[in-house]
């Protein structure tokens, strides 16, 4: 028998789970410094997506520019594995265009396999975690499956949806963190012990196709973009491997009534499943329920790789029995002969509220002890990427003995994120959609390097390389800018005949050509077009910049006035487990809600519903009182 005490290891940070919220988590704290240990069930499922082998898309596009902003691994990965990239919303304005790639899945888990091996600090180990070891409300360390433990100044906890996981498919279930993995049944059980308010969420995906035995004839094509979008602000086009398309096709009515007549064996509709779904990515069965009116829905066909024959049939996620689903597959168009590899299926598991969290993401209540990822009720790889990097670095700060730090709303996308969780909670998954942001016009996904790249050299999630580059960047723009501001064109000048051609309205007096750029017709590459103008910028990012700026100056700058004035009150603190009842003059209605979220500052009690202008100026009057 081995004794397990004997092997005693130390951690700055150890993080626990490898998916996608560990991993940033995991690299963040190893990048700030802190000696960390990743801890996870299974080395080979590192980086896993367990679900849609995509990554970024509208509004998650957006979190991974701004994790790879901080320096951290989604993008590169995915430029490294993506086999279809898209820019998706490309003919509407900046602020809503979003790049998404279809991701090679046994690639992308060995570039991030690759990111996490190759970083400095960090040292992975494969376990269970099956407890926290907690010390007068504060984690000292975790024990695993195998009795080992390691102790810790502070843990990221990243479990994904394997506490309690029960997997369903029809009327049977079974426990399951996801199809072919065990479930954290120990860990639950613990984390239940804990002063945390828990639920139970649920999500679900679709059967797995046989390619071979598709009838890629009967389908659309739809080749990705070219050039190939980056995602990497680091990335070139050459990181990305070969290039295939995907396919759509749709749901029929006979698919439909397939469906209707499984429903008396559906988990959801018979009430086996008691989790909350996510709206935004219902199953089929819900879809064909909720929108009864249309007699069809779209399916993306989407590759899982280029080396293997499996195919993903986005669109119809579904936890209907094994027969119903063989069924409803063979009435899609194309799919009349499929073979389906391997049963879709709904998952329930336990989340915890994230009103329980600080903007750090540590948990209120139990100091060292960070929460990251689908723990938090949200839903994506993009956003539990955010969560990890933030609560890593939170992590590492707080090993430092420094101040916690989070982006604000107006910062990044993933200020908006964890301060809607933390602040308001959620009642089923949590996606990201640009619509959540109302700076939305600041928080584009070409300029995440813009917004946070300085703050993460600051933090020191930034290396050197990326540090240069962003520069070199910045400088490039300031000089273009200047050069545009102090060129001037007259109107008989040979350059305002060639102006001319690219202009609706013929220049009339002397202009600059950043006055000229504003116009909406004329773009930066024509302008630079003109011989006595161009070349101008090389670099495609930079050139971007100068162009978005420009066009949007007059928004951005009414935008940039109006958060200075929301900022006023943001971050002025509140006290936690404090008893609204004591302040006079708040309703009842007000005090049982603050009481209920106990916001941490001013700026999170203004965002919660119902907590009025007037109740927010007596929280202001009662913090003044007390000096
Ligand atoms: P995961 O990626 O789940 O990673 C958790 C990691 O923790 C795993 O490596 C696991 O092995 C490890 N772990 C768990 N417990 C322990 C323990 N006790 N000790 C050590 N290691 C442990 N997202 C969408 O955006 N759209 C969808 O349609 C969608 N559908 C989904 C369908 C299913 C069936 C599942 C399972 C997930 C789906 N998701 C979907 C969600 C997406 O997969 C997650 O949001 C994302 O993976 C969450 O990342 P995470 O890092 O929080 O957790």
């Amino acid at each position: 028998m081995s004794d397990n005490s004997k092997y005693h290891q130390h951690y700055d940070v150890i993080v626990i789970g490898g998916g996608h919220a560990g991993t940033e988590a995991a690299l963040a704290a190893a990048r700030m410094g802190s000696q960390t240990l990743l801890l996870t069930h299974n080395m080979e499922t590192l980086g896993q997506m367990s679900c849609n082998p995509a990554i970024g898309g509208i509004g998650k596009g957006h979190l991974v520019k701004e994790i790879d902003a901080l320096g951290g691994a989604m993008a590169t990965a995915a430029d490294h594995a993506g086999i279809q990239f898209r820019t998706l919303n490309s003919s509407k304005g900046p602020a809503v265009r979003a790049t998404r790639a279809q991701a090679d899945r046994q690639l992308y888990r060995a570039a991030i396999r690759s990111i996490l091996e190759n970083q400095p600090n960090l040292s992975l180990f494969q376990q269970a975690c099956d407890d926290l070891i907690v010390e007068q409300d504060r984690v000292v360390g975790v024990v695993t499956q195998m009795g080992l433990k390691f102790s810790a100044t502070t843990v990221v906890l990243t479990v994904g949806t394997f506490l309690g996981g029960v997997i369903h498919i029809g009327l049977d279930n079974y426990q399951g963190g996801r199809a072919g993995d065990p479930p954290a049944n120990a860990l639950s059980k613990r984390l239940r012990e804990l002063p945390l308010r828990v639920d139970r969420l649920k999500t679900g995906t679709p059967p797995r196709i046989d390619a071979k035995t598709i009838d890629f004839s009967a389908l659309q094509e739809q080749p990705g973009d070219q050039p190939t979008p980056i995602f990497s602000f680091m990335g070139k086009q050459s990181d990305h491997p070969q290039q295939i398309s995907c396919y759509i096709t749709h749901t029929s009515e006979k698919t439909h009534k397939i469906i209707r007549s499984g429903l008396d064996r559906s988990p959801m509709y018979s009430g086996v499943i008691e989790g909350v779904g996510p709206r935004y990515c219902p199953s089929i069965e819900d879809k064909v329920m909720r929108f009864a009116d249309k007699n069809s829905h779209q399916i993306f066909v989407e590759p899982e790789g280029l080396t293997t024959q499996e195919v993903y049939p986005n669109g119809i996620s579904t936890s209907l029995p094994f027969d119903v689903q063989v069924e409803l597959v063979r009435s899609i168009k194309g799919f009349e002969n499929a073979h389906i590899t391997r049963p879709g299926y709904a998952i329930e598991y336990d989340y915890f509220d994230p009103r329980d969290l600080k903007q750090t993401l540590e948990t209120k209540y139990i100091q060292g002890l960070f929460f990251a990822g689908q723990i938090n009720g949200t839903t994506g790889y993009e956003e539990a990427g955010a969560q990890g990097l933030v609560a890593g670095a939170n992590a590492a700060l707080q090993v430092q003995g420094k101040e916690g730090w989070a982006p604000r709303r107006d910062q990044a996308y993933m200020g908006v994120l964890i301060d809607d969780l933390s602040t308001l909670g959620t009642k089923e998954p949590y996606r990201m959609f640009t619509s959540r942001a109302e700076y939305r016009l600041l928080l584009r996904e070409d300029n995440a390097d813009m917004r946070l790249t300085e703050q993460g050299r600051e933090l020191g999630l930034v290396d050197d390389a990326r540090w240069a580059r962003f520069n070199e960047k910045i400088e490039g723009i300031a000089q273009e800018q200047q050069r545009l501001r102090s060129t001037w064109i007259y109107p008989h000048h040979a350059a305002a005949e060639a102006v001319n051609t690219l202009v609706k309205t013929p220049i009339a007096r002397e202009v600059n050509v950043e006055e000229l750029l504003r116009r909406p017709e004329v773009t930066y590459d024509a302008l630079m077009s003109v011989p006595e103008l161009g070349p101008g910028l090389t670099d495609q990012q930079a050139a971007e910049q100068i162009e978005i700026q420009t066009k949007y100056a007059g928004y951005i700058v009414r935008q940039q006035d109006e958060i200075a004035k929301q900022l006023r009150h943001e971050n002025t603190r509140l006290p936690l487990n404090f008893d609204y009842k004591s302040i006079k003059g708040l309703s009842n209605e007000v005090i049982a809600k603050l009481n209920e979220h106990q916001p941490e500052t001013v700026g999170k009690a203004a965002r919660i519903s119902g907590i009025t202008p007037a109740a927010i100026s007596m929280l202001l009057v009662h913090l003044k009182k007390q000096g």
